[in-house]
């Protein structure tokens, strides 16, 4: 797309949400579920000897060849399902990926198979191992170790796979700032924002993203992807003392898992859930035991998929009876919820419809909150980044989403970032990252009526505080602590 997001929003602020599509009620309208598989670009630390249009110059159909050495462990660049083709012409041994929506990812030239038909990999899973010397069994037509990669889609014609992530790069890289943190009182009273330090320093430390949750003890945990990308967590004790960021270890290493999204769910055991979009751009979720050990990470499938959920944005609430909420926006857009009940088990993920039509509603961040009645409330900045709220009843119906008028205007408020709060009077509230960077923040009474949007100052500064990333958790007492990464 050649723009960043936040001036895709800003756009969209000036322009009005029209300018990015058909919309219906402000939200814009939806294409099919999923329909770019994520992918991302395992070969990343390999040169390129002959590039798409080297090969499509030669007459080949098309491709890329990385050189590695005979041997090399090849990840899949993407979930999907394995295919081995033996001596494929003069491809040589090529394994097929399927990775959904009609689009497949082929290496060719191996020198080994390494997993059976059928299997289902995840992103980064190893499904051979690279050839491509001169004659040697599986070469083909090869004169040299590489490993050729391109892609097909749902036409049958083969893609540019370095074009294609250009084109569906997932959420997008965030940018690091500080790392602020405030509280808001019962009365309404702030604390001001106050900078918090990094890992392993006690300076003020930056991020790229943040999310915060409340705890019954009065305790609040944060969880961080850091400037480095790693994952980080600490715990904010009821007596207002901090533990030291700790890294949360990725799946299959020792080193802190790296992420593009987090957010973090308190639940009323005491535990805390943690959803996130990893490097790879699909969903993991993970369990922290009340007594702060940490279950294993899991994958989260995707809407009518088995397959990893890949996603732009993700968020995650407790409810009162254990279970947990989960929204995302997935790779077309489209915002998903799905239930993971108290003992484990999820829900499938549907779709969320639109203001005034059934197709599903698109948008660029998403939160939820769930409330003391057991309902659960949504906020999204759908299309154009127009703030839209929705309730969840208990009993698992929804009202629909409702735009939310910004700051002197009818129309709705252009965010950013959202984040949503309940607390135990049975009010939610709504923090927003507006198109001017401002926080922004306002409250829905448990009685439907809405306070006027009002900024925040800044750390220091009578000034509004600036930000990129926001998170609100709900406190005993009506109590509210809130997260954002400054600018
Ligand atoms: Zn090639």
């Amino acid at each position: 797309m050649g723009l960043a997001r936040r001036d895709v929003l800003r756009l969209a602020a000036t322009t009005g949400a029209a300018a990015l599509g058909a919309t219906a009620g402000g939200i814009l309208l939806a294409t099919p579920a999923f329909a770019f598989p994520a992918v991302y670009n395992p070969f990343a630390g390999y040169p390129i000897s002959d590039g798409w249009q080297d090969h499509i110059n030669r007459g080949s159909l098309g491709g890329i060849d990385f050189v590695m050495p005979v041997g090399t462990p090849l990840p899949a660049c993407g979930a999907g399902v394995v295919t081995n083709i033996p001596e494929n012409g003069t491809g040589g041994n090529t394994v097929t990926i399927d990775l959904g929506e009609g689009y497949r990812s082929q290496y060719m030239h191996l020198s080994q198979f390494l997993l059976a038909n059928g299997t289902a990999v995840g992103p980064g899973a190893i499904v051979g191992l690279s050839g491509g010397a001169a004659g040697a069994p599986g070469s083909g037509s090869s004169t040299g170790p590489h490993c050729h990669w391109h892609m097909i889609d749902p036409s049958g014609t083969r893609i540019d796979p370095l074009a294609y992530i250009a084109a569906h790069p997932g959420s997008p890289a965030p940018t690091s700032g500080p790392m602020y943190h405030e509280i808001r009182a019962a009365s309404g009273a702030w604390s001001g924002f106050q900078p918090l330090n990094g890992y392993l320093t006690t300076l003020p430390g930056n991020a790229k993203d943040m999310a915060i949750a409340g705890f019954a003890d009065g305790s609040a945990q944060v969880a961080i992807i850091g400037a480095d990308d790693c994952v980080y967590h600490r715990v904010r004790n009821a007596n207002a003392t901090w533990s030291s960021f700790q890294p949360v270890v990725g799946v299959g290493t020792t080193s802190a898992a790296k992420a593009k999204r987090i957010s973090l769910a308190a639940l009323p055991d005491g535990s805390a859930q943690l959803l996130m979009i990893g490097a790879d751009g699909t969903v993991y979720h993970r369990v922290r035991n009340a007594n702060g050990t940490w279950q294993d990470f899991t994958r989260v499938s995707g809407y009518q998929t088995t397959a990893p959920a890949g996603a732009k944005d993700v968020a995650i609430c407790g409810m009162p009876d254990g279970s947990a909420q989960v929204l995302i926006v997935g790779m077309d857009d489209g915002i998903y919820h799905r239930v993971r009940g108290a003992g484990g088990s999820w829900s499938a993920f549907g779709p969320l419809n639109g203001n005034g039509t059934t197709a599903t509603a698109l948008g660029s961040a998403v939160a939820i909150t769930g409330l003391p009645d057991g309902s659960s409330q949504t906020v999204i900045a759908g299309g154009g980044g127009a703030l839209h709220h929705r309730i969840r009843y208990a009993n698992g119906t929804w009202s629909a989403f409702q735009p939310v008028p910004g700051v002197g205007t009818t129309a709705p408020a252009v965010a950013q970032d959202v984040s949503i709060a309940g607390t135990a009077d049975g009010a939610a509230q709504v923090v927003i990252i507006g198109a001017d960077d401002a926080v922004y923040h306002r409250i829905r009474a448990a009685n439907g009526t809405w306070s006027a949007f009002g900024t925040l100052p800044g750390n220091g500064t009578p000034t509004p505080a600036k930000g990129s990333r926001v998170s609100i958790a709900g406190m005993p007492g009506n109590v509210a602590q809130l997260v954002i990464v400054g600018r």
